[in-house]
């Protein structure tokens, strides 16, 4: 249980809604700010606006999962207030006070070192970037279905990169029945790649895989799929760029062609944030019980 943990959630989308909810159930006392159009009610929290004294009273300060902008501008789905989020504020919070966020820009953790704060960032965490590979895998799908007039099913699919998403995307397109290909640089993951069923190539021999491709997927977060490569493959062929942005793709080039090339960032969040803010939340949520249990066995 979190009893006495006072939590204060500051702006978000709907991820943050489950955050919210599950850190309430355990009994935290949970505060929070930018919610005031929100549309149903959470039981057990409280609603505030962005004043010190409620900074300073929290254990713990949860924002949203690309936390502020570099000038502190905290989003919200739910209130058109702007937050802000600045030196002041940040020094109001206590000194045992957790920040908590998925990815912080430098101006969020250049405050939080300037006030002895401790910063936790979790969308890089394994755990949850494993488990966010299956929103993505799902959303990537949905845009495949969107964008094609063909079935998944036995089509040619090359996934790009062999890593947390891909490995997740490749299952997926597997299970819907696509011969599925996947773009790798080490021998190990060509191994993996095998003993999955999927076929293996080195990502520099890309351009000889892309001669007979109709979905291209790709992870890897550099530019791999050039004017070179576009050039031999075919305009039938739709590209979804899951890496983070700029992507992996020459989008320029792809448009002059006539290839369908999309970069689709944050598909968690918008295909299925209820279940990627229960990821998010389970994290945090098991992160402060450890937080606390390593307190009582100190005293
Ligand atoms: P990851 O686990 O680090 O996987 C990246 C993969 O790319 C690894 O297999 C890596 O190979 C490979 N790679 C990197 N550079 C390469 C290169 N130059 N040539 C060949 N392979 C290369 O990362 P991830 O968690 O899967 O995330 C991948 C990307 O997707 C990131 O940009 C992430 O931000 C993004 N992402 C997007 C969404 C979305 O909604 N669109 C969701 C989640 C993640 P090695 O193992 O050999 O290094």
């Amino acid at each position: 249980m979190l009893t006495g943990v006072r939590i204060v959630v500051l702006g978000g989308d709907a991820r943050q809604l489950e955050v919210i909810q599950k850190c309430a159930e355990l009994d935290a006392t949970v505060s929070v700010v930018g919610f005031d159009k929100l549309e149903r009610s959470i039981p057990g929290i409280e609603h505030h606006e962005l004043e010190d004294e409620v900074l300073a009273s929290a254990d713990v300060l949860v924002l949203p999962v690309v936390g502020c902008d570099d000038q502190g501008k905290v989003s919200t789905s739910f209130s058109d207030l702007p937050i802000f989020l600045k030196k002041e504020q940040i020094a109001a919070l206590p000194e045992h006070c957790i920040v908590f966020t998925g990815m912080a820009k430098p101006f969020l953790r250049e405050l939080c070192v300037d006030n002895g704060l401790r910063l936790i960032e979790v969308l890089d965490r394994d755990d949850i970037a494993l488990y966010n590979s299956i929103p993505t895998a799902e959303g990537a799908v949905a845009m495949a279905i969107r964008e094609t007039d063909f079935t998944i099913h036995g089509s040619e699919c090359i996934v790009l990169g062999l890593g947390r998403t891909g490995f997740t995307m490749a299952k997926t397109l597997q299970g819907l029945g696509a011969n599925v290909r996947v773009g790798i640089r080490r021998e190990e993951d060509a191994a993996r790649a095998n003993i999955m069923g999927w076929k293996p190539f080195m990502t520099t021999d890309l351009a000889a895989q892309t001669g007979a491709v109709d979905l291209l997927f790709n992870t890897i977060p550099t530019m791999i799929i050039t004017a070179q490569i576009l050039s031999r493959m075919p305009q039938k062929a739709v590209i979804i760029d899951l890496a983070s942005a700029p992507g992996g793709c020459d989008f320029r080039y792809a448009e002059k062609r006539g290839i369908k090339a999309l970069l689709a960032p944050g598909l968690p969040g918008i295909v299925a944030p209820k279940t990627a803010g229960g990821i998010i939340a389970d994290v945090l949520i098991r992160l402060l019980l450890e937080e606390q249990n390593a307190r009582e066995v100190e005293l």
